[in-house]
């Protein structure tokens, strides 16, 4: 299936290091992380190899390669996408379509590679001799929350629970290894491959996307924390790029203010979702950090730059990820963005294992399947075509609701949380599979 991710975008992850996308799946071995490799098998960053090897890395390559062999295959780093488009009934006007649907609106560029042509564009090896017009960007890890689900590959202030929690650990990975140390006051130091945007080699690779770029999506960490985020936008519009640009993000929205209203007021079209998950005591055990009144106030202000732009700055989503802690929870979040008008968008959480729902005994996932079949919203029948579509899963193994327990007990005592009375309805579920010890 053609994805202009693919055939025109670059994602560098928060260490630099590039891969297919964003949201491909990676959990099997055979993908290799859908990192994206050289001619020599070499892992590709944004600092050591040049935007148009990278835009030939092998992953880009074959899935270019299979696109024009067999048009409507899927590739298998695709899944998330297979998915989404099966529950959404292939709809392309659904609101919660496949992000390479959405891309594909999105995204606008000529007819260099589009759905309809692409065939014979590249070379049978999949080697394509352009820019790419979407980026796709992490600029580190700095983030001011530590949600239950993120980790220390996404977010600094997660080091010292998962330090504690996988028992004095001080390497975690996501694709390529990174170390952590300690300095001489007992502080973690900033590990220098996750401010690889602060080396002298990013910004002229930078300026020479930028006459071509037509959409960039930034999330984090947490975009509006870094000041080179700022740095990005002050170039794009002192370049005179920026009206070319939508500018797309995932952001938890704890920083916003006028004078980021300001820089987003020169771009084509600003497109924010804002990370939910939950609502109240809620949002405020699965989102840590995040406090509900300030999360409130700050979807009022970003809606009021929405009227004051005409929404050419828009919010067009709270967003939740289902998982174990919002099993229960997805219709009350979804009644409360209606009454705030702003659409709601649910994302069916793969890892880490013990937040995955699939993991649940069947009778379990057949009572959330009860639940969410007899409401009539819109999220309720997705996560219902959800449930019934892995009904005959495979993967589900208990040892990871086992894990999700020891889990979350383990942050309720780092955190001073309760997860068992904030969560009722989840504990009374894993009470009744015997998964409590
Ligand atoms: S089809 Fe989906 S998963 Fe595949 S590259 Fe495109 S956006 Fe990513
Ligand atoms: S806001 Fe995003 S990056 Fe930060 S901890 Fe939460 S999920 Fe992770």
């Amino acid at each position: 299936m053609f994805c202009k991710t693919v055939w025109h975008g670059l994602y560098i992850l928060p260490h630099g290091d590039i891969r297919l996308c964003s949201i491909a799946t990676n959990s099997k071995n055979e993908l290799d992380g859908n990192s994206a490799r050289d001619k020599d098998g070499n892992l590709m960053n944004i600092l050591t190899h040049s935007i148009k090897d990278i835009m030939n890395s092998d992953k880009h390559c074959s899935v270019r390669s299979l696109n024009q062999s067999d048009p409507k295959a899927w590739s298998s780093h695709c899944d998330c996408c297979k998915i989404r488009e099966q529950v959404t009934n292939h709809d392309r006007t659904h609101k919660n379509k496949s992000r390479r649907i959405y891309l594909n609106e999105l995204i606008s560029t000529d007819d260099t590679a589009t759905e309809e042509n692409h065939i014979g564009k590249a070379s049978e090896a999949g080697e394509i001799d352009w820019y790419p017009a979407s980026l796709d960007i992490r600029f580190g890890n700095l983030c001011n929350q530590k949600c239950i689900m993120c980790s220390p590959e996404f977010s600094n202030l997660w080091y010292d629970d998962w330090h504690e929690w996988t028992g004095g650990r001080k390497q975690f990975t996501n694709g390529r290894p990174v170390t952590l140390i300690k300095n001489e006051h007992n502080k973690w130091v900033a590990p220098v491959e996750l401010q690889w945007y602060d080396d002298p080699r990013w910004w002229p690779k930078f300026e020479e996307m930028s006459p071509h770029l037509k959409h960039i999506y930034v999330t984090g960490g947490e975009p509006m924390v870094v000041p080179a985020h700022d740095v990005m936008l002050d170039k794009l519009i002192e370049g005179g790029y920026a009206a070319n640009i939508v500018l797309e993000y995932d952001t938890n929205a704890t920083v916003v203010n006028d004078k980021l209203a300001e820089r987003w007021k020169h771009f084509k079209m600003v497109d924010i979702r804002v990370s939910m998950d939950a609502i109240e005591d809620q949002y405020e055990l699965i989102r840590s950090g995040g406090k509900w009144e300030k999360f409130v106030k700050n979807i009022e202000k970003l809606k009021q730059y929405e009227k004051e732009s005409n929404r050419q700055i828009r919010v067009s989503a709270l967003t939740t990820c289902f998982q174990m802690a919002t099993a229960h929870t997805i219709l009350e979040a979804e009644e409360w963005c209606k009454s705030i008008g702003v659409h709601f968008h649910i994302r069916f959480l793969e890892g880490a294992a013990h937040h995955r729902v699939l993991h649940l005994p069947v009778a379990a996932r057949e009572e959330l399947i009860e639940i969410y079949s007899n409401s009539d919203s819109e999220k309720a029948k997705m996560i219902t075509q959800f449930l019934i579509s892995n009904r005959t899963s495979t993967i589900s193994d208990p040892k990871h609701v086992h894990t999700f327990v020891k889990f979350m007990n383990f942050l309720d005592e780092r955190r001073g949380t309760n997860w068992k009375t904030v969560l009722p309805q989840l504990a009374d579920m894993l009470t009744r599979y015997n998964f409590m010890p």
